[in-house]
């Protein structure tokens, strides 16, 4: 694929860095607060205390935009260090962060933060890598599996956020991946995220050792133009893809959410000849796949109705089906018969187009 077909994204620069008292100084807020200066942000706060305040404006607009123009610089707690099992991408989640500047309107943490959502990244990065060390050999998911046991320990790094967004103003992707790369937790252990960005310069110089899966975040083009602001365009995330894999990354689609938007077959179906088109001449390609339904539950509807009122997703509780979890939760995800068919034609059609794929899971 030529390189330079298509342009690169802007990457996101917060207009604000707001410094909580207790990551001041620690070694990793230095790396950060030199990126933003590198990037031209000059209003950067250290706050007296480790609160974050003046993070409302005069209406829910303004607060949302004001939110995501900022980043803040914290320090983990124990609380948000520990690993926790993430099923069905691994056995364990790691954040580097919490938060995301892009504006998806249908974004997975509506129904996760609470306040504003401000993009908050963690200072105390080698407490929080640490996490791999102590959890390594311990998994549950993805260990011990026919599938994917041989990736050994697996740790998802995408659950609160999309690191690749926001590495170049924070860096602690690169840091993971070298570490994990250079062997420092041991051959057993593997990362994985997935993004809707492109900005993987820095990633494609990183001694990865293969032992950590990108996915790029892909959908039909009605989807991504329509609801995912803020982030790399189609043609941008299947070109990143690409250049990923020539560097040796093992690579993924995480194709979601998956909409029976009108014409669905014919623009999923031209999605994934694209990237068999830009993959074709990558050697020794290792690809996996996992696709991932729209669903919504009444917390996360509210909250995204709150930051995007004039949204057209449809989030229509009539023309879903409710689904209860086993802690007495509610999601709610597509009929029975469309889900079917949906299935059964992204399995057909990914059998047919990218054969050498692994389908790692549908729900
Ligand atoms: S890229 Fe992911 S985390 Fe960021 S706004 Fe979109 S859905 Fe939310």
């Amino acid at each position: 694929m030529n390189d330079l077909l298509v342009a690169p994204t802007r990457v996101w620069t917060p207009s604000r860095v707001l410094v909580t008292r207790s990551a001041a100084d620690l070694p990793h807020t230095a790396e950060i607060i030199r990126r933003c200066e590198a990037a031209g942000v000059s209003d950067i706060d250290i706050l007296s205390g480790d609160r974050l305040t003046g993070l409302r404006g005069e209406s829910e607009r303004q607060t949302y935009a004001m939110a995501k123009e900022t980043l803040a610089v914290v320090v983990a707690p124990p609380s948000a260090r520990k690993p926790q099992p993430i099923p069905p991408s691994a056995d364990w989640r790691i954040d580097l962060a919490k938060g995301c500047p892009a504006h998806c309107q249908y974004c997975y943490l509506a129904g996760s933060l609470s306040g504003p959502p401000v993009t908050r990244v963690y200072a105390n990065l080698d407490e929080v890598l640490d996490g791999i060390r102590t959890h390594a050999g311990r998994g549950t998911i993805t260990s011990g599996t026919d599938e994917r046991g041989h990736e050994g320990t697996t740790f998802e790094l995408s659950c609160y956020t999309d690191p690749l967004g926001i590495e170049h103003v924070t860096g602690s992707l690169a840091e993971a991946v070298a570490r994990v790369g250079s062997g420092d937790y041991g051959d057993g252990v593997s990362l994985r995220f997935t993004t809707k960005f492109d900005d993987v310069d820095e990633l494609l110089t990183i001694d990865h050792g293969r032992r950590t899966r990108v996915r790029l975040s892909v959908n039909a083009e009605d989807v991504a133009n329509r609801f995912e602001g803020g982030t790399a365009r189609m043609p941008a995330r299947v070109q990143a893809l690409c250049r990923l894999a020539l560097a040796g990354y093992r690579v993924g689609l995480t194709i979601a959410p998956v909409m029976p938007i009108p014409g669905w077959r014919e623009q999923y179906g031209q999605m994934l000849a694209d990237v068999r088109d830009a993959v074709s001449d990558v050697p020794d390609l290792d690809l996996t796949v996992e696709i991932i339904t729209h669903r919504f539950t009444e917390s996360s509807k509210d909250v995204l109705l709150s930051w995007y009122p004039a949204t057209k997703l449809e989030m229509d509780e009539d023309a879903r089906t409710a689904k209860r979890n086993k802690f007495g939760g509610v999601k709610y995800v597509y009929p029975r018969d469309t889900m079917a068919e949906m299935k059964s034609w992204f399995t057909d059609e990914l059998d047919r187009v990218l054969p050498d794929a692994q389908l790692l899971y549908w729900t």
